[in-house]
């Protein structure tokens, strides 16, 4: 038996992990990475997660605001497409056919970022 650490993606023996990294489900190893590295990749979870829900609140896209503000471009890249994409149509359901249908340069945007893959699960 083992433990997701959330940051590699994988499941580690429980000795990889200290007390507080079991809760926050991070490895000692993944723990030592550097702060803004690991700010990163739970930023893009938490961007990929909006596009999952069924719905974008007014919360979210407030967060998402800030996120465009990062100092990571990548983030802020990321967070400005999925803010697009809230303001348009925060309803997942039948998103991808809309901006199909009317804003085909914002779905090539989720093409190229890779953001699309989170209708697909
Ligand atoms: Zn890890």
């Amino acid at each position: 038996m083992g433990h997701w650490c959330r940051i590699c993606g994988s499941i580690r023996p429980n000795e990889k992990f200290s007390g507080k990294g079991h809760r926050n489900h991070i490895c000692k190893a993944c723990s030592r990475k550097p702060k803004e590295e690991i700010e990163e990749i739970e930023q893009r979870e938490e961007i990929f997660n909006y596009l999952k829900q069924a719905n974008i609140s007014k919360k979210n896209i407030a967060r998402l605001e800030t996120l465009t503000c990062s100092s990571n471009k990548k983030i802020l890249e990321l967070a400005t497409i999925v803010l697009e994409v809230a303001r348009i149509k925060p309803n997942k359901k039948r998103r991808l056919k809309f901006l199909a249908k009317e804003h085909g340069k914002l779905l090539l945007k989720l093409e190229k970022s890779g953001l699309i893959m989170a209708h697909h699960c």
